[in-house]
C-alpha cells in the first residue's frame, strides 16, 4: 500500500526514471479477459500464447509461375528438355505422379507434388508444345516453398501480452483462428478541474478558457485502445471533486484527472485524494509535467496530471502510458532513442530534464536532422501539434546550439 503522505508537503525534484519505477511497483496486470472474434481484435492484446495448430507453410508449393521438376532429370549442359505431365495451379494439385523426365506447369502457391523438387521461373524456360526446355537453376529445391519452414506445427507463434496489429491479424487467420483470447480492456474515467475552463460550444468570459485537456486526454486513451468515461469539467471545489472522485472510482480501473495538483489555492485534487484514498505526491524533475499525483482509490489507480496542456501530454507519455501498458498486460518495449544533429539553437535552464518538442528529418545523406517547434511552453499544444520527436535534454544541461548532437525519442504510437 502507498504511504500516506501531507499532500501539501514539497518534496524534492523526482528523478523521472526513479518515479516510474515507483509507479510500475504500484499496479498489477488485469487477470480478466475475454474472446473476441478475429475481426474485432485489431489492437487487443493476446491473453495466451499461441502455438500453431499447422506447419507454415502446410504443404511445398511453388514461389513462381513456371515449371517443377526433378533436378536429377536435368543434364548438365545447361538446358534441358522435359515432357510436360501436367498442371498444378494454387487450390488445384497435380494428381499425377512425378516420372522421370517430365514437369509440370505450376503457378505461384500451387502444391509441388512429391517427386518433383525444384521450380524454375516461366522467364528462364522455353514451350514448343508438350516439350518444355529448362534452363538450369542454380540448386535443388529453387523456387519451393517447403512445408514447415517458417515454423512446424506446435511451435509457439504468438506470445502473450503481444499488441494485435495487422500482422498478427493475419498471423492469426493464417493459422486458421476466429476466435481469440485477450485482455479485458482497461476503463479509465477521466474529468478536467478548474473554475476558468468552459465546455467548448460555449461563450468565454473574461478569465475563461476552454477545457483542451479533455480533448488531447481523450485522443490519447482512444490510442491506448482502452474503455474510457468523461466525467467533463469539475469546479475547483472540494465537495464536486469529492463526488467526481467517487463516481470515477465506482466505475474505473484507473482515475485520471488534469489541474489542481500544484500548489495554488484552489489545487485541491491532493487533499481530497489524501482524504478519500492514498496519495502519493511529486513534483518531478522534468519539463514540462513538474507535478504529479499518484495514488489509489479504492480499486481504483489515480494519476493527477498538471493543468497545463503540454504538462499534462508529457506526463501521459511519459508516466500513464507505461502504466496502461503493464495494467493491459502489453509486453513492455523499450523506446527508440537515437542521435541527431540540431539544426536550431535550444535554451534551457539546468534544473530539470526536459522534452523539448521538434522535428526530425532525414538529409540527403540520409542522417538525422532535428529542429525545435519554436516556443516551448507548457500551455504551447501547437508545439506538440507541429512535432513528430522529443530533443532529450539532460537535468544539468544548459542551452545548447545549432550543429550539436542530441539525443531524441521519435514519438510512440500514442503520441504519433
Ligand atoms: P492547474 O494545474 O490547475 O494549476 O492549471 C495550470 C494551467 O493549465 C492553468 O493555466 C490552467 O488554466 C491550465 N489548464 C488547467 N486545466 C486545463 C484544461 N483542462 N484545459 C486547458 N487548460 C487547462
Ligand atoms: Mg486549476
Amino acid at each position: 500500500m502507498l504511504p500516506t503522505q501531507d499532500p501539501c508537503a514539497q518534496p524534492a525534484l523526482l528523478h523521472p526514471a526513479e518515479a516510474m519505477e515507483k509507479l510500475m511497483a504500484q499496479v498489477e496486470e488485469i487477470q480478466d479477459s475475454e474472446m473476441v472474434n478475429l475481426a474485432n481484435a485489431t489492437g487487443r492484446i493476446l491473453a495466451e500464447n499461441l502455438a500453431s495448430s499447422i506447419d507454415l507453410p502446410p504443404f511445398d508449393n511453388s514461389s513462381m509461375d513456371g515449371f517443377a521438376f526433378r533436378f536429377e532429370d536435368l543434364d548438365a549442359s545447361g538446358t534441358t528438355e522435359l515432357t510436360l505431365a501436367g498442371t498444378s495451379f494454387a487450390g488445384h494439385p497435380y494428381q499425377g505422379k512425378a516420372e522421370p523426365g517430365t514437369c509440370i506447369r505450376i503457378m505461384t502457391g500451387a502444391p509441388v507434388p512429391s517427386g518433383y523438387d525444384t521450380v524454375q521461373m516461366q522467364e528462364k524456360t522455353q514451350t514448343q508444345g508438350k516439350l518444355i526446355s529448362i534452363e538450369s537453376p542454380k540448386a535443388k529445391g529453387a523456387n519451393v516453398r517447403l512445408q514447415g519452414e517458417e515454423l512446424t506445427r506446435g511451435t509457439k507463434i504468438l506470445t502473450k501480452g503481444t499488441i494485435i496489429r495487422a500482422a498478427e491479424m493475419g498471423i492469426l487467420a493464417t493459422i486458421g483462428i476466429d476466435q481469440v483470447r485477450v485482455k479485458r480492456r482497461l476503463t479509465v474515467a477521466f474529468f478536467s478541474t478548474g473554475d476558468e475552463l468552459r465546455p467548448i460550444g460555449s461563450e468565454l468570459a473574461p478569465g475563461q478558457i476552454y477545457d483542451s485537456n479533455r480533448y488531447s486526454i481523450q485522443g490519447l486513451l482512444t490510442k491506448a485502445n482502452i474503455e474510457w468515461i468523461d466525467l467533463g469539467v469539475i469546479k475547483d471545489d472540494k465537495e464536486a471533486i469529492r463526488g467526481a472522485f467517487r463516481e470515477a472510482a465506482s466505475r474505473a480501473d484507473m482515475v485520471l484527472t488534469s489541474g489542481g495538483v500544484s500548489v495554488g489555492d484552489a489545487d485541491y485534487t491532493k487533499q481530497i485524494l489524501s482524504e478519500e484514498g492514498e496519495i502519493t505526491f511529486w513534483r518531478l524533475a522534468i519539463k514540462p509535467g513538474k507535478p504529479f499525483a499518484f495514488g489509489k482509490l479504492g480499486k481504483a489507480v489515480f494519476c493527477g496530471l498538471p493543468g497545463n496542456p503540454v504538462s499534462s501530454m508529457v506526463t501521459f507519455y511519459k508516466l500513464v502510458w507505461p502504466l496502461i501498458n503493464k495494467m493491459q498486460g502489453l509486453t513492455p518495449t523499450k523506446p527508440l532513442i537515437c542521435q541527431a544533429k540540431l539544426t536550431t539553437d535550444i535554451r534551457k535552464h539546468p534544473g530539470r530534464f526536459e522534452y523539448q518538442r521538434a522535428v526530425v528529418t532525414s538529409n540527403d545523406k540520409g542522417e538525422l536532422e532535428v529542429a525545435t517547434t519554436g516556443g516551448q511552453g507548457s500551455g504551447m499544444l501547437t508545439s506538440m501539434s507541429l512535432a513528430n520527436c522529443f530533443v532529450l535534454l539532460e537535468r544539468e544541461q544548459g542551452d545548447t546550439p545549432a550543429g550539436s548532437i542530441v539525443t531524441i525519442e521519435p514519438f510512440n504510437t500514442v503520441l504519433s
